[in-house]
């Protein structure tokens, strides 16, 4: 059995932190290989290593003094370094960096030296071996992951080792120089590791246990999603439930690995599986609810609307020519409505309206905006009857006015657009009927 073992950055964010690192990962043989984080925030107001480099680079890149900022990164490192009693220099590392920083070498170099770093105190304190992402994740000419050329050289690196270390989100590009994946792409380069060494499961280490049925802001306490497939949790990811970097998915699944996400702070909850498909039961109707507010709708009218061949293709050419993805599309006879991003829409208005009016000829077009999106995600859905009708009638009770339905194919959500005001109060009718009254 082999495990990769991912740890974020606030498992990493102390040397107290470092700690339990060590007893999950010393309590199993099969965690072999681990991916850390840059050390996070140890509170609230604490800021992220990678933070301090992005700033810290940004006054070398304008040629301004960076010594105070770069002491207090050495400090991080230096004071989890002494608590934990290890012989360890980072002079050397040190120095290279400074050179590099005046030397201009980029943001995501800066960045990425947060990993580096760490996952050589890692190594050291766990006695694993270490090996720099740089060596064994490669991005290509176009900045996208090569995940071909990572996949052979990655896994025959790994192949020889009984254990080791390797860095999170960063790896090198054609010319040698350094990239990273976009923010909290640590739990990319964790599934990238696992597919490599074909491991059984790859556990993701954080600060919570798991994904819970509703977002803990509006519901205090929710219930934990025990288990979840990638299908229902990349409807969940899509509206905010944010645990996992969404791409981090791809790799593993590719390789029918799962993922169980951990909570380093809380070792012995379960913590959510997350698999390909599974026959278990969730624990009810829906596996979770997830929203997102700062919606835009624009209604489309025109009579005889269905008749009109490649009506469709002209609205969405207009959006498409402005730049703007569009979000969902319910639809009537005469009807059509876009839901789009209100930020992103906001500067594209007069545009898109006059592009619609040119293009499509309709009758009337009339803008919706402060709109929020509730996703109500769950396998079992599908094989339970009067899902949408539970959902509508508790809505009615709470006084919740549904502005929009959309259902999509695989009958595993069903999404509901509501005026922001209502947002919280339909969150919390829609967990009630389900999860409260454990239906
Ligand atoms: N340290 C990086 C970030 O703060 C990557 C990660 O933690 O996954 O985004």
């Amino acid at each position: 059995m082999t495990k990769v073992v991912k740890f974020g950055g606030s498992s990493l964010a102390s040397a107290e932190q470092f700690k339990k690192v060590k007893e999950i990962i010393t309590a199993e043989e099969s965690r072999r290989f681990v991916v850390p984080s840059a050390p996070g925030k140890r509170f609230s107001a604490d800021t992220k290593v990678t933070d301090m480099l992005y700033g810290c680079y940004d006054l070398a890149a304008k040629g301004r003094d960076f010594s105070t900022e770069f002491s207090a990164i050495k400090d991080r490192y230096y004071g989890i370094i002494n608590e934990l009693g290890i012989e360890l220099s980072l002079e050397d590392e040190f120095n290279t960096i400074k050179a590099c920083f005046i030397g201009k070498a980029g943001r995501d170099y800066a960045a990425s030296r947060g990993e580096y770093l760490n996952g050589i105190v890692l190594a050291k304190y766990l006695g694993y071996n270490f090996v720099d992402a740089a060596d064994v994740i490669y991005f290509n000419e176009q900045g996208q992951f090569d995940g071909k050329k990572t996949n052979k050289i990655l896994s025959e690196k790994l192949a020889g080792m009984e254990n080791a270390v390797v860095p999170g989100f960063y790896g090198s590009m054609p010319n040698d120089t350094i990239k990273t994946f976009s923010r909290g792409g640590s739990d990319i380069t964790g599934s990238i590791v696992a597919a490599a060494v074909n491991a059984d499961l790859y556990e993701n280490w954080t600060d919570v246990s798991g994904f819970l049925t509703c977002d803990p802001r509006i519901i205090n306490n929710p219930a934990p999603i025990t288990i979840i497939t990638y299908k229902e949790l990349r409807e969940l990811s899509y509206m905010g439930a944010t645990v996992l970097h969404e791409d981090a998915i791809f790799p593993v699944r590719k390789a029918g690995i799962p993922i169980n996400i951990k909570n380093t702070n809380k070792p012995e909850d379960v913590g959510t599986m997350i698999v390909e498909s599974t026959s278990q039961k969730p624990a009810y109707t829906i596996t979770g609810i997830a929203g997102k507010k700062g919606f835009t709708v624009i209604n489309i009218e025109k009579d005889m609307m269905n008749a009109e061949i490649g009506f469709g293709r002209k609205v969405l050419e207009v959006f498409e020519k402005n730049g703007i993805c569009f979000e969902h599309m319910p639809s009537g006879i005469d009807t059509m409505s876009v839901v789009v991003h209100q930020a992103e829409f906001a500067d594209k208005e007069q545009e898109i309206l006059a592009g619609l009016h040119r293009n499509c000829h309709p009758d009337t077009i009339d803008i919706e905006t402060d709109l929020a999106l509730i996703a109500v995600v769950g396998r079992a859905m599908k094989s339970n009857r009067g899902t949408a009708g539970r959902i509508f009638s508790a809505l009615a009770h709470a006084h919740v006015n549904v502005k929009m339905i959309d259902q999509g194919s695989s009958e595993l959500n069903v999404i509901v657009g509501v005026a922001e005001q209502d947002f919280e109060a339909a969150n919390k009718a829609i967990y009630d009927i389900f999860v409260e009254t454990k239906l």
